[in-house]
């Protein structure tokens, strides 16, 4: 479909499953990260480049072996970026080295939101210290959010300060780290969105989903989310409405808190596909990936390609985490997976470990009941579907 060679920053399975979505169309990927890493695993070109998609020397390597450079983690070295767009023109950066340091920096990205009238949680710089973490207290009231503004994922990076009696454990856990501090959110759910934007500016959604986080991690995501359609719609408006706000294309996903008061606040964005978005595979007429894919190479995008597959496809992903407490029992969920009708499982090459990320499941259904008995069979202990 396209001659030219994508570079991927990064060889997760977010890079994993775009290089899967490219070669169905016979666009070539090369990965730069470490050796064996998942996207490499399914890719067997030879201009791969083992390092760090944080170390320039390294990405100027892969930069010299490519036409368009993409990133499926927003964690990358961008003064190398920024110098690579100025030494080699030809080289199309894609999302944008301004748009991935607007977003990198947590904090950063929240003042650019708001000088964009997005809604947003109040926060503030803070300084590791005793005293100021008590004043934001006294500000913000308890509990509050204390961040880190970068590196951060997972909820690695963030702390709940409870009380003031938790302060000193907030600056343990934070120290040397670039701190903000942020208004705890009410919410009663939490919503995300899936975005992309092509060259050309344009803006399309998909559906806005509803996304249950077990240890900051996400556990569950239901598409579409079990809101009213007016919710479902002002959310896609705001998450559209963000991503107007930033240089360049491909995809982004756009967390939301929806408070008790019907107001909807953006928690955060990525500038790459989103674990929120990973339902589309199965779910949606284009992929969060192929849709990423066809962004960054300028490819046709028509109308409906964002949305569900059809008027009564729903859909449940469900994240598989390495086992707390047996190497692979995780497995044993999968092949229950397996063993329901329309449900796909997706696993990345990871080796097992506990709360780690190895894979996700995607059922569907024509309503969220269906998916909802599908889903408790597959987290139970039965050895068959009942349908
Ligand atoms: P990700 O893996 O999504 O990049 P992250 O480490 O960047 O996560 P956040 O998205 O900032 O972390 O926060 C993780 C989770 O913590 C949120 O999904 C939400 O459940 C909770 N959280 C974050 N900020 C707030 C807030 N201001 N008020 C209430 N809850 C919050
Ligand atoms: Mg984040
Ligand atoms: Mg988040």
């Amino acid at each position: 479909m396209d001659t030219r060679t994508v570079g991927i920053l990064g060889g997760g399975q977010l890079g994993r499953m775009i290089v899967e979505a490219a070669s169905r169309l016979n666009i070539k990927t090369i990965i730069l990260d470490a050796p064996n890493s998942p996207a490499k695993q399914i890719n067997a070109m030879t201009e791969h480049v083992n390092g760090s998609f944080s170390n320039p020397k390294d990405i100027e390597e892969i930069a010299k072996k490519c036409d368009v450079l993409t990133v499926e983690i927003e964690h990358v070295d961008v003064p190398t970026l920024k110098k690579l767009q100025k030494q080699l023109p030809k080289l199309e950066i894609y999302p944008s080295p301004e748009t991935i340091e607007l977003i990198q920096d947590k904090f950063v990205q929240k003042e650019h939101l708001i000088k964009h009238s997005i809604p947003v949680a109040a926060s503030q710089a803070v300084k590791s210290t005793k005293e100021d973490l008590l004043r934001i207290g006294q500000e913000y009231g308890f509990p509050y959010l204390l961040k880190s503004r970068t590196l951060a994922y997972d909820g690695r990076g963030n702390f709940v300060v409870k009380s003031p009696a938790h302060i000193d454990e907030a600056l343990e856990t934070l120290k040397d780290r670039p701190l903000y501090a942020e208004k705890f959110a009410p919410f009663v759910k939490e919503l995300a969105i899936m975005i992309v934007r092509s060259i050309d500016g344009k803006v399309y959604s998909y559906p806005t989903v509803e996304t249950i986080h077990q240890d900051n991690i996400c556990h569950v995501c239901y598409a579409p989310a079990r809101v009213p359609d007016s919710v479902q719609a002002k959310a896609q408006i705001l998450a559209e409405n963000a991503i107007k706000s930033f240089p360049g294309c491909g995809i982004f996903g756009v967390e939301m808190f929806y408070l008790e008061d019907g107001e909807l606040l953006l928690n955060e964005i990525a500038p790459r596909p989103h674990n929120s978005g990973h339902y589309t595979i199965d779910a949606c007429v284009t992929s969060q990936f192929e849709a990423h894919v066809r962004a960054v190479l300028n490819l046709p995008m028509p109308k409906n390609f964002s949305q569900l597959s059809t008027t009564n496809t729903n859909a449940i992903m469900l994240n598989v985490l390495g086992d707390k407490e047996e190497k692979n029992k995780e497995l044993q969920m999968c092949e229950r997976a397996l063993n329901t009708p329309s449900c796909s499982v997706y696993l990345y090459g990871k080796e097992s470990k506990p709360n780690r990320k190895l894979g996700h499941i995607n059922i569907i259904g024509s309503s969220m009941e269906e998916c909802e008995r599908k889903l408790d069979y597959i987290l139970s202990e039965e050895t068959a579907y009942k349908a």
